[in-house]
């Protein structure tokens, strides 16, 4: 696959008003087809959602660079994602520089994707689990990306939270849902933006949807 399609996909996210330098340049170095099943690999720079068994999907790459624009990444931020998938997300967290943690509660699909980061020398921790419960062991996090869409917001990935950290969150029903950015003013203190209209996988776990 050719770099100028990664580079066309670049100056498409551009024109669509993703504007963080840092999350472009990981989308142009990010090979978005390794991530994507072989028959897909023709449509892996088009900017669309797409199949990757399991009934689930690889993100729109403007949501997943909208989503990283949200979560304001510094190099060596501890970021903390839910919901692997196919690993493309954490792969431009990778990129980014963080220091990326990430569950998927789809065991046949975590170790596929294990494989695929060791493969890829993508050096993230992956953990197999409910994500809505966040990682205790490796709490607070700087930044916490929801990649599934949830029926509200888990008080765990808040508790998780550092000072001064955001939560990106795609919430509302199981057909559509708003992007929740939540910033963790004070212990006890958050501030919300919200964003409308964005279309997610259920996130399903304990404070997630049931199935
Ligand atoms: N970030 C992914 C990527 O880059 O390919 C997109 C993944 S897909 C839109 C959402 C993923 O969330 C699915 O793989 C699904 O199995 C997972 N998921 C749903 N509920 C979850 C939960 N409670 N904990 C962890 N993963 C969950």
């Amino acid at each position: 696959m050719s770099r100028t399609e990664r580079e066309a996909l670049v100056d498409l996210l551009s024109e669509k008003g993703i504007h963080d330098i840092f999350v472009l340049k990981a989308v142009g170095e990010v090979e978005r087809e390794k991530f994507v099943p072989a028959l897909m690999r023709l449509n892996a720079y088009r900017d669309i959602a797409l199949p990757i068994g399991y009934e689930q999907t690889i993100s729109q790459p403007y949501t997943v660079a909208y989503m990283t624009q949200e979560l304001k990444v510094k190099k060596d931020a501890k970021i903390l994602e839910i919901g692997t998938g196919s690993g493309y997300q954490a792969a431009i967290l990778f990129k980014m520089g963080a220091d990326v943690y990430t569950i998927e509660r789809n065991q046949d699909l975590y170790h596929k994707t294990l494989k695929l980061f060791d493969k890829l020398g993508i050096r993230v921790q992956a953990k197999y689990g409910d994500g809505t419960l966040g990682w205790a062991k490796y709490a607070p996090f700087e930044g916490i990306i929801v990649t599934a869409g949830s029926p509200s917001v888990p008080e765990k990935l808040k508790e998780q939270l550092a000072i001064g950290g955001r939560l990106v969150i795609p919430v509302g029903s199981r057909a559509s849902q708003k992007l929740y950015v939540i910033t963790k003013e004070s212990q006890n203190n958050f501030s919300t933006n919200i964003i409308p209209e964005f279309s997610f996988v259920p996130l399903i776990g304990r404070e997630g949807w049931e199935k």
